[in-house]
This record gives C-alpha cells, sequence and structure tokens, in this order.
C-alpha cells in the first residue's frame, strides 16, 4: 500500500516523498510510515506539525504517551516496530510533534498532494521496511514461516493462523461436503452461525439443558445424529444390519435421509408454517416506521419457508430449509430483517430467540416421534442400554494412511486431512484444497491474515496469481 507526504515550512523547501509498505497492508501501516519517514529528516529541535486524514494514526499515537501504556500492552498495538522507531527518532532529534487532523477527500490541497503521491508510492517496485535488529527497545521478536515479523498482538495473530486452521479441517471432510458447497454458494452466514452454536438462552452458564440443546446443535451440523446407518457401523451386531427408516419404512435412515424424508418433510411443513407466522409477526412490529414509508408494502419471502410449496425429495430442492435444519444460519433468513432496517444488534437478539424456539420443536417434535419408534424396537427386539456397553471388546485397526511424502508434488497432499495437524508456527508450506482456498478470498479480508496466506503454496493454483506487494489476487 502506497503512502506520500508533503513538507511545507517557513524555509519553502519542496521536499515530497512517496513509497509503499508490505506485509500486513493496512492503511494505517501507509499512515505510520508516512509519519516515520518524514520525521527522519526534521531537523534537531524542531516543532512539527503533522496534518493527516488518519484519526488511528493519531489515536494510536497519543496513546503511546498514556500512563496505562506498559511494555506488555505496547507490544500488542499493531506495527509496534514501527512505533518504537517513531519514539527512538522523537527523542533523538527532540522534536516537538502535533498533530492536525484534516478531514479526507475534502478538498484540502496538500492533502490531495498527498494522496496523488500515496498513489504513485503504490507503483513503485520496492518497498519500504525498517530492520528490527536497529530497533534497541525491542529485546526479541517473533517470526512466522521465516519470513514475516509479528509486530502485533500475538495471540490474536496465531488464534487467527489456527482458526483458519480449524475451519480448512472441518470444511475438508468428507462427510461434510454439503456444508462446503453451501459455503462456496454463499449461502451460510458464519457470523450468524457462530453466535447460534455460542448462544445460550438458559439463565444459568451451564445447565443439563444447554448441553442437551447445544449436543443437538453439534450433531445436526455434523451430520451426527445417531441415525441407523451410524449405529449399524458401530454396533453391527446389536442392529444386525437394520437400517430402515422408521417414519417411511422405505429407505435407509441416514443423517441425510433423516431430513429428506417424506414423513419428516410432513412434519416439518407444519413446524415451519406455524414458525413463519411468528417469524413474520417479529419483523412486523420491529420494523424500523421511520426508514420505511409504508409498512404495508412490505413483502416478506424467506425461502426457508416458501419452498415447503414445492415438493422436497432432496437437498438441492431446498438448500436454504437444509442449512437451518443443520443448525448453520442461511443469509435468506436474514435479509428480511435487514429489508426492514432492523438493527443488527436487535436482529441477532430476536433471530437467536426465535432459532432457538424453532429447534425446540424440531427436536421435541421429528426427533422425538423418530426416537419413539426407535425406543419401541429396542424393547421389541431386547435391546437395552446394556447391550450397548457391556459388548465383547474389540479392537479396531485405526486407518492411518502411511503417507510420508508431504511435499506438494504429492497430489494426495491436495487436502489437509492427510498431513494431518501441524503446528501452525512450524516451517513447512502447506496446500490447500482449491475450492476452500476460494471461499476464503471471497469471504474474508485476506489482507490482514498475512501469516496464513504466507503458509500456502499459492503456485499450485495455476488458475491464481498472487501479488504480495499490489494485494489483490487476479483470478
Ligand atoms: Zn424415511
Amino acid at each position: 500500500m502506497g503512502f506520500g507526504w508533503i513538507l511545507t515550512s517557513d524555509l519553502n523547501l519542496d521536499v515530497k516523498f512517496s513509497g509503499k509498505t508490505s506485509d500486513w497492508s493496512s492503511s494505517t501501516k501507509a499512515e505510520i510510515f508516512a509519519i516515520l519517514t518524514c520525521l527522519i529528516i526534521c531537523p534537531s529541535n524542531s516543532h512539527v506539525t503533522i496534518f493527516t486524514d488518519s484519526q488511528c494514526a493519531i489515536d494510536t499515537f497519543n496513546s503511546l504517551h498514556h500512563y496505562k501504556m506498559t511494555p506488555r500492552r505496547f507490544q500488542k498495538i499493531n506495527n509496534n516496530l514501527l512505533w518504537q522507531a517513531i519514539l527512538f527518532i522523537i527523542k533523538r532529534l527532540n522534536l516537538t510533534i502535533k498533530f492536525v487532523k484534516v478531514q479526507a477527500h475534502s478538498g484540502d490541497r496538500y492533502n490531495d498532494m498527498a494522496d496523488t503521491l500515496a498513489k504513485a508510492g503504490c507503483d513503485t517496485q520496492d518497498t519500504i521496511t525498517i530492520s528490527p535488529l536497529a530497533i534497541k527497545t525491542q529485546k526479541g521478536y517473533i517470526v512466522f514461516n521465516d519470513e514475516l515479523i509479528i509486530d502485533r498482538n500475538i495471540r490474536k495473530t496465531t488464534k487467527k493462523i489456527i482458526n483458519f486452521r480449524n475451519i480448512e479441517r472441518q470444511l475438508s471432510h468428507k462427510s461434510l461436503h454439503h456444508i462446503k458447497d453451501f459455503t462456496i454458494d454463499r449461502l451460510i452466514n458464519w457470523e450468524y452461525t457462530q453466535d447460534w452454536f455460542n448462544y445460550n438462552p438458559f439463565s444459568k452458564v451451564t445447565s443439563q439443558s444447554y448441553s442437551k440443546h447445544v449436543s443437538w446443535r453439534m450433531k445436526c451440523s455434523n451430520y451426527a445424529l445417531p441415525t441407523l446407518d451410524s449405529l449399524n457401523r458401530n454396533y453391527p451386531d446389536i442392529l444386525k444390519g437394520f437400517d430402515t427408516c422408521f417414519l417411511c419404512s422405505s429407505a435407509q435412515e441416514s443423517n441425510e435421509h433423516f431430513w429428506t424424508c417424506p414423513e419428516s418433510i410432513k412434519i416439518l411443513k407444519d413446524i415451519f408454517m406455524k414458525h413463519e407466522i411468528i417469524y413474520k409477526a417479529i419483523i412486523m412490529n420491529n420494523l424500523d416506521h421511520n426508514k420505511i414509508d409504508d409498512s404495508n408494502n412490505i413483502i416478506i419471502n424467506c425461502p426457508v419457508f416458501s419452498c415447503f410449496n414445492l415438493l422436497i425429495t432432496t437437498i438441492s430442492d431446498a438448500k436454504d430449509l437444509h442449512c437451518i435444519l443443520i443448525n448453520m444460519i442461511p443469509s435468506s433468513i436474514i435479509k428480511p430483517f435487514q429489508e426492514a432496517k432492523i438493527p443488527k444488534k436487535l436482529t441477532k437478539k430476536l433471530l437467536l430467540t426465535f432459532l432457538f424456539n424453532l429447534h425446540r420443536d424440531i427436536y421435541e417434535i421429528l426427533w422425538k416421534t423418530r426416537n419413539t419408534h426407535w425406543k419401541r424396537y429396542k424393547i421389541d427386539h431386547n435391546i437395552t442400554k446394556t447391550s450397548f456397553t457391556k459388548r465383547p471388546s474389540q479392537h479396531y485397526k485405526r486407518r492411518r494412511q502411511n503417507n510420508s511424502d508431504i511435499s506438494p508434488n504429492n497430489p494426495d497432499n491436495n487436502n489437509i486431512l492427510n498431513i494431518g495437524y501441524t503446528n501452525p508456527f512450524m516451517n513447512s508450506k502447506r496446500n490447500l484444497d482449491d475450492s476452500i482456498f476460494w471461499i476464503y478470498l471471497t469471504s474474508s479480508n485476506f489482507r490482514h491474515n498475512l501469516p496464513w496466506i504466507n503458509s500456502l503454496y499459492l503456485d499450485v493454483i495455476d488458475s491464481i496469481t498472487y501479488d504480495q506487494n499490489l494485494f489483490y489476487y487476479n483470478i
């Protein structure tokens, strides 16, 4: 990202400078570099007034002198090496600094000139970096992948890398391919989904009811409900191959069939019709009358409910509905709230309560109906709790791929699961499934996640070229 500055003084010197930053590229980093490079050339003992449009840079500069700014807190500031360099220059040259905030793009002559210089800086080939070895106040630093100095909150940065890893592992799992497809189609709102997984409507922080509900959310979202196909796999001697769906008595019961079984759809239709009325009432009661002229004109259309008007036989007939059944929150259910101009905070509150009531009904009516059949089957076939617990011990051989070649040339390594867990700070690069890479590029601000992007073998994706200096992808 480019930056530029102009020095104006009584001496009428026409000093200009422009340059380009690399690594964790952000507008604030560019601003800090502009401040740093202009302070270097100031004569000793001078009074410097910096006109900048970056409030963030001004605030951070002011916070550096706050009495609460301990060395530990200092290390958590983004670009802390640059700030240390600035403080060093100020001290060495004995400068007096004053900041003046100017409105960006407001016609300020010098600000516009600086903008033009910043744009020119973008086009230069060389980037400006500082050597951490020259900063004596910094006793040590952490380098990621032998190339990138982490000059910001270490814990947050590490957490981000690990979060990326976790979602990669989750989406790469073969049984969760639907979730991956939904993500590629951008049906899932991950922010709301995360909130939903953390949502606790019960009065206590931990309780049996809460655990039970979380377990339902987890099992649904991982396709891990104890349906007959998985029970047969785990307890073949007890089930003896019986896997016919209790509800329709014609197909094999699996997690996928459970949600698309014609009998399930009938039950679900009643539940969703009831909740559609509630859903519409919530939106109508909370819409912002100041921003919406005529509330009668509002048409609330959500595919989660309207899909029942058509015949549903597979998941692809009603993807949004399927998302919600597996406890992922589809964007389409949030859209009517946005159209009714309901604030985000209130939307979350209303939607989470609504989803809780909806899922309670799905659990109580649909899953319990299925379980009644299952209980009856167990009584008829003399299967008790002890049948599952007191079984002859079986030794399963863990299937583990004996794959020692982890180089990118090995096509088996395209899937991260084949590599297993690796410490994110290991000096090893890895391949990434093309589709997961695509999800990242289209859904996250990857510019701010440089360690993660640095840890990839980007050249394996032929169709994508990555320009680290320009920070954009040509696809
Ligand atoms: Zn069925």
